[in-house]
């Protein structure tokens, strides 16, 4: 892919290939993996996201970006080290959008991953910070969190009530990932 097609990657819905395939590791930081996260950033800043993985964007390589402290910060070659406790929260992603459901996750983790200069960094994260990092991980190891989600929790976000209160509706699993096989790739 040539650095300036970079510019044009969108976020790929449930069905698109990249969602199931393992990222590859960076290894050697060039200017596309460079591209590829700016990219990524001005993404998951649009839609208003707290992470996002290259798998999301349609490339598989082992880049994701988290919202730490308000500022999306980029972790390439990120890796769970270590896992501790477990509780259930909702969860969703920019890949399945309205899409919701409880998933259990780790309450304390500690990721180590290189940042963007190369630079070796350490995250020991809990709650939704530590939630975002397992979410994230899953995606480059082509796992969606409809994999872990607790299915009697699944429900479409149909949209708001004027007083601001979410408007929910029950879906089975297949019933959802077949709403979203028959239109893979379109916008909203
Ligand atoms: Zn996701």
């Amino acid at each position: 892919m040539s650095r300036s097609s970079y510019s044009d990657l969108t976020i790929v819905r449930y069905g698109h290939p990249a969602l199931r395939e393992q990222a590859k590791p960076v290894r050697r930081l060039t200017d596309d993996v460079r591209a590829l996260v700016e990219r990524m950033v001005d993404l998951i800043r649009a839609a208003r996201g707290l992470g996002l993985a290259a798998n999301q964007v349609g490339v598989p390589r082992r880049v994701a970006v988290v919202e730490i402290d308000e500022q999306f910060v980029p972790l390439v070659d990120p890796e769970i080290v270590a896992a501790s406790g477990s509780e259930p929260a909702e969860e969703g992603c920019l890949s399945l959008p309205r899409l919701y459901g409880t998933v259990p996750r780790p309450t304390r983790v500690v990721v180590r991953a290189r940042d963007i200069s190369g630079k070796r960094i350490k995250l020991t994260a809990e709650g939704m910070l530590a939630r975002a990092l397992c979410h994230e991980v899953d995606h480059l190891n082509a796992k969606l969190f409809t994999d872990r989600a607790d299915r009697s929790t699944l429900y479409w976000l149909m949209g708001h009530t004027e007083e601001g209160d979410p408007l929910t509706q029950p879906t089975t699993l297949d019933d959802a990932l077949k709403v979203f096989a028959a239109a893979p790739f379109s916008e909203d």
